[in-house]
């Protein structure tokens, strides 16, 4: 990705539309704009974007069509910006590939952070010298690979769901509180961020805890954080 990512603002609220592209402006990314989900798909094939910023409910088609359709060709990291409160949903896009979301109404600080997180490389955080492959029980996480495997099986992560595995497994057995794991992975610790890791926790759960119905990797402290236990 060069120094001046162009970003595709897939939105028809025009309000919102000229904030985000205001902002987008003043802080010097290039963006293209895009009122519908047909016309959204012409501009991601034809000007290959570094980000997409998708609104999920847009005049010709739901937005979750449009993670479907870029995912089948590309790895653009897409944002969600929905009015949508629902997990569910916010889940749903990130099933089907989104990288990550942003609830309206949101503010310029959020997003901007958003983007900043898109643009960086999601590396581990390597502050001390680790084994480059850890394995816990039937999870192994291939650092210097970046490829995470169960039972021999890879599976494929989001940048933030492997980021957040990292996290934790580097951290085994400790609790790391929700302020931390959001200061960690967003560089931000708004309430919103904490909703935010709580689906993003739900996702990441499904992938590696798929064939269990109790939580074996990743046991939640109610109002405190998460921690990943050592499976024995
Ligand atoms: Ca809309």
């Amino acid at each position: 990705m060069n120094n001046n990512p162009l970003i595709l603002i897939v939105e028809d609220d025009n309000h919102i539309k000229n904030l985000i592209s205001t902002t987008l402006k003043v802080n010097k990314y290039s963006y293209l704009l895009a009122t519908s989900g047909n016309e959204a798909i012409m501009l991601a094939v034809s000007h290959k974007p570094d980000i997409i910023l998708l609104d999920l409910g847009l005049p010709d088609m739901d937005g979750v069509e449009i993670i479907k359709n870029v995912r089948e060709w590309s790895n653009i990291p897409i944002i969600v910006i929905s009015a949508r409160s629902d997990d569910k949903d916010k889940i749903e896009a990130l099933d089907f590939g989104a990288d990550d979301y942003i609830t309206k109404p949101f503010s310029v600080e959020e997003l901007l952070a958003r983007i900043r997180v898109a643009t960086r490389r999601l590396n581990c955080m390597n502050e001390k010298q680790v084994e480059s492959v850890f394995k816990n029980g039937d999870l192994t996480i291939d650092y210097s690979a970046g490829c995470v495997y169960l039972y021999e099986k890879e599976l494929h992560l989001t940048p933030i769901e492997y980021k957040l595995l990292c996290l934790l497994s580097k951290n085994i057995g400790k609790v790391l509180t929700h302020t931390y794991i959001t200061m960690e992975i967003w560089g931000t610790t708004w309430e919103s961020d904490i909703a935010s890791l709580r689906v993003f926790m739900t996702t990441l759960r499904k992938k590696i805890e798929q064939n269990s119905t109790e939580s074996k990797y990743i046991q939640t402290h109610i109002g405190i954080g998460y921690r990943m236990l050592r499976i024995e």
